[in-house]
């Protein structure tokens, strides 16, 4: 049994069936990548573990609960923390104040409004955010605002946010798109590190192959809202259904 289980997941937008029987099983403190073309149905799944998205059929657990009927707040304080396609950082706040706002939502079970993040200069969470903040190599950066920072260092920003909420499974939808190749390096040592020293399990969504290569202890290929294959990165690199579905051969 996986810390994840999911179980004929179905979800459709209309007419579109963007999930259709999705089968999915995370083993507990290991890596596991979902890989697949645009449109594949990624983040629809991922949106499906979260509560942002509530599946038409099939069943969701995490460590043996159901997730499913579970607002976003409640399946983040069950210990599962997601970095989004899109970064969602507040851009007008200092990196130590974005840090403390995932610290408050987890304890309080909601979102608090930005200002309470800098009203609200609690010691044990400001202690905890630059510890965090620390580990990721990014103390220098604590008093700057997020706007002000570079691409790479943004997305760093979102892991460490989700970090210092001490999740146990951490979704990451394609957290190295736009980086630049130093920063992606970066991010490939720093999830190897997290997964190893904190006991995290890890469910990635990626394009980048490196990353996924250096990363991944199992991969799944979805396309068209349907897993194709399951397997070792050394399996799906030879796999012909991969490589003429995904890797265009
Ligand atoms: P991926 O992340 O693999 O690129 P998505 O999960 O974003 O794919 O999208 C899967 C399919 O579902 C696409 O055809 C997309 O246009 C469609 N889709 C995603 N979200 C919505 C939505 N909220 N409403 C309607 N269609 C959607
Ligand atoms: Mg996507």
């Amino acid at each position: 049994m996986g810390i994840l289980e999911v179980k004929n997941v179905n979800k459709r937008f209309g007419g579109l069936q963007a999930l259709g029987d999705v089968n999915l099983s995370v083993v507990e403190n290991s890596c596991h990548a979902i890989i697949g073309p645009n449109g594949a149905g990624k983040s629809t799944l991922l949106n499906c573990l979260v509560g942002k998205l509530i599946p038409d059929t099939g069943s969701v657990m995490f460590d043996g609960q159901s997730v499913l009927g579970r607002t976003p707040y409640q399946i983040n304080q069950m210990g599962i923390s997601r970095v989004f396609q899109t970064p969602e950082i507040f851009g007008d706040l200092t990196v130590i104040e974005n840090m403390m706002i995932p610290c408050f939502a987890k304890r309080d079970g909601s979102f608090r409004m930005h200002a309470y993040a800098r009203s609200n200069q609690e010691r044990d969470v400001i202690e905890k955010a630059e510890i965090m903040l620390e580990d990721v190599n990014m103390l220098d950066k604590r008093d700057m605002h997020a706007a002000s920072m570079s691409r790479g260092d943004k997305r760093r920003l979102e892991i460490a946010m989700c970090l210092v909420q001490e999740p146990r499974l951490l979704l990451l939808d394609e957290p190295t798109a736009g980086m630049a190749r130093a920063d992606t390096n970066n991010t490939i040592d720093l999830l190897k590190r997290i997964k190893d020293e904190r006991n995290i399990t890890i469910a990635i969504i990626e394009h980048d192959m490196h990353v996924v290569f250096s990363l991944a202890e199992r991969i799944t290929v979805l396309a068209q809202g349907t897993p194709l294959v399951e397997d070792t990165p050394a399996n799906i690199k030879g796999h012909p259904k991969v490589r003429e579905a995904y890797l265009g051969e």
